[in-house]
């Protein structure tokens, strides 16, 4: 089985945590901030490895969470977008880790851009 290892970056408080910890049924606290778990990903099974380190020139989303929030919303998504685009030509996405939307698209999207490479 193909193994995936991802990295999941942003601020502080911008919910890594909360997207990462739904995503993976079991947490190996003998790793520190690392995630494991096995998944189906277009009829093939694959294990993910979600780290919590820095690296360079990695398959990348750019991430606005917490979209539940409209009432509170700071950056359109247009300017994601743009953003996404000026800073590393990547994909732009959506996510709540509350409302659970687009929690699993994150992790198969970063699947199939390996796939890709
Ligand atoms: P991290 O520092 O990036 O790992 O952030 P955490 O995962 O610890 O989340 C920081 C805070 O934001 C916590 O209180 C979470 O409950 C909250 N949070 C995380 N994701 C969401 C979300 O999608 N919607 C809302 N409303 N709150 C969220
Ligand atoms: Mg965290």
């Amino acid at each position: 089985m193909r193994e995936y290892k991802l990295v999941v970056l942003g601020s502080g408080g911008v919910g890594k945590s909360a997207l990462t910890g739904i995503f993976v049924e079991k947490y190996d606290p003998t790793i520190e901030d690392s995630y494991r778990k096995q998944v189906e990903v277009d009829c093939q099974q694959c294990m993910l490895e979600i780290l919590d380190t820095d690296t360079e020139d990695v398959p990348m989303i750019l991430l606005g969470n917490k979209c539940d929030l409209e009432d509170e919303r700071v950056v359109g998504k247009e300017q994601g977008q743009n953003l996404a685009r000026q800073w590393c030509n990547c994909a732009f996405l959506e996510s709540s880790a509350k409302s659970k939307i687009n929690v699993n698209e994150i992790f198969y999207d970063l699947v199939r851009q390996i796939n890709r490479k």
